[in-house]
């Protein structure tokens, strides 16, 4: 689901029933480089873009340190509607908006994605390791229908409070900005 192909009245899960509005991805539909978070929050219910809040400006901060700004990038979500009070997805709610994100990676073809947070982490690879053991680490992803680098990165939610993950989450999106040729 990106901008172009937005199926905005998607009601294939229960969270059609609490949102606002379907948030799609947003950014450089033919990016080398894509960041998945786990799911819009409040201020991307209301607005309708991703990773427009406080998270997003510490997402903003990390490309701005990488060299690189959302216009050469796309971001997105594991799930497209804004969970109630910002719990997380449940399995089969992503299960549900898999499709969508099959399709949004089909088109764009990224050469890189970044996996921000354990939640997309354990859904898209598989895996329940902790945050410390997969953070920073590359892992080979299928998605879209074709095998892409995956790195494993702090959500900018989980940088807020704790200011020790804004350094590893800046140093990951350098090598992520590095690795898809974008500096
Ligand atoms: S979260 Fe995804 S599958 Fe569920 S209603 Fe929203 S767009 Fe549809």
């Amino acid at each position: 689901m990106s901008n172009a192909d937005a199926d905005l009245g998607c009601a294939r899960c229960r969270l059609s029933e609490t949102r606002t509005q379907v948030v799609p991805g947003a950014g450089d539909s033919s990016a080398a480089l894509v960041f998945i978070g786990e799911a819009p929050g409040r201020d991307e219910d209301l607005k309708g873009a991703p990773f427009v809040g406080r998270a997003g400006k510490v997402l903003d901060g990390a490309l701005a340190h990488a060299g690189i700004s959302r216009d050469m990038i796309y971001i997105t979500n594991l799930v497209k509607c804004r969970p109630p009070s910002n719990r997380r997805p449940k399995d089969d709610e992503v299960e549900a908006c898999a499709r969508h994100l099959e399709a949004e990676m089909g088109a764009i073809h990224p050469k890189i994605v970044c996996l921000l947070g354990q939640t997309v982490a354990r859904n898209l690879l598989g895996c329940d390791s902790d945050m410390k053991s997969l953070v920073g680490k590359e892992f080979p992803l299928s998605i879209g229908g074709k095998k892409v680098r995956a790195f494993v990165a702090y959500h900018p939610a989980a940088c807020l409070y704790r200011r020790e993950n804004v350094e590893s989450l800046r140093e990951t999106v350098r090598r992520c900005t590095e690795a898809a040729g974008l500096r």
